[in-house]
């Protein structure tokens, strides 16, 4: 099927079930551990959801489960960024080079400009927080969660002890702040800075959560459900051709040449995918690979996208 066909919802349904149904088998991954709190993640929950631009939703599995967005927030936090500050002034603190490289990569500034490479790997998206708006932490974050319950169409609540379990061992994550704030990348305090950031990685969402901001996405930035133009379609572009170059890390390559749509992961187990113009897909399933993407949700997401043929080039 061409971009130009849509797709009738028993067909989706169809297909969605019968993937959901052979991936639950799949025992592969672990939940991720270097953060505490997810280590204790139940390895049986998994879900997938799908929304379409037209707000219809598809659910199946672990529905309700709620769990942190973690890198998942990344092409949303950027979006807001770029609401907030532009295009240039964003693009002066960070790239759009993908790296080939770990999410929480340290080689993540590039040589000249020590700009992190983008904003989908942690480096990028610490830089990104420091733009948005708001005098205090609390601010920051309140901003930022407002712009994700936009998109998503409904309150999200804090995990605070994932948060708490966050900041009390990131310190890599610390390492990669400190060489940003000697190169003047970034401006700001550094553990403010790194407070907001964790925070909003914290968030919950249940799958269909994800799915309606995928949606949204898909939709040009329109939310599906309550009709607000949350993102300029300019604003949306910028967001998908990063998160299609850059937002599976070192295996974005792979992903755009066997999946061919722009995704993103988080280390909770969450991917999402947005099939542009017709619908955002999700999943959740805490065992993940060594490049931190969910074994179920990102098997899932390639076998929907192939038998459906959704590529972006195709
Ligand atoms: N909060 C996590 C971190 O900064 C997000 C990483 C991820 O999901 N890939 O390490």
């Amino acid at each position: 099927m061409g971009m130009g066909q849509s797709f009738s919802s028993t067909l989706l349904r169809q297909e969605l079930e019968k993937i959901f149904v052979s991936q639950q088998k799949n025992q592969q991954g672990h939940p991720a551990t270097y953060i505490p709190e997810l280590a204790k993640a139940n390895r049986d929950h998994f879900s997938l959801a799908l929304v379409t631009t037209q707000g219809e939703v598809l659910a199946f599995g672990d529905k309700e489960v709620r769990f942190t967005m973690q890198s998942t927030s990344k092409p949303f936090l950027y979006s807001l960024a770029l609401k907030t500050k532009g295009p240039e002034f964003v693009h002066s603190k960070v790239g759009v080079e993908p790296t080939g490289e770990a999410f929480n990569s340290i080689i993540e500034l590039e040589e000249k400009s020590h700009r992190p490479f983008n904003p989908m790997i942690n480096s990028g998206a610490i830089a990104t927080t420091s733009l948005i708006a708001g005098v205090t932490t609390d601010e920051k974050f309140l901003a930022i969660q407002k712009h994700f319950q936009e998109l998503a169409g409904k309150p999200l609540d804090l995990d605070e002890k994932v948060y708490l379990s966050e900041k009390a061992t990131a310190h890599r994550n610390r390492a990669i702040s400190y060489l940003m704030k000697y190169f003047n990348v970034l401006e700001e305090d550094i553990e403010e800075t790194l407070d907001v950031y964790f925070r909003q990685c914290s968030l919950l969402v249940t799958t269909v959560d994800l799915a309606m901001m995928a949606a949204t996405l898909a939709n040009k930035g329109r939310q599906p459900q309550a009709g607000k133009q949350v993102l300029s379609p300019e604003e949306v572009s910028r967001t998908l051709s990063l998160m299609f170059t850059c937002g599976m890390y070192d295996s974005a390559g792979e992903w755009a040449f066997n999946v061919g749509l722009p995704a993103k992961s988080g280390v909770s187990g969450a991917v999402f995918a947005v099939v542009p113009g017709k619908f955002g897909i999700a999943g959740f399933s805490p065992n993940i690979d060594e490049k931190g993407h969910s074994y179920r949700v990102s098997e899932a997401i390639k076998e929907f996208s192939k038998i459906l043929n959704l590529s972006i080039f195709s």
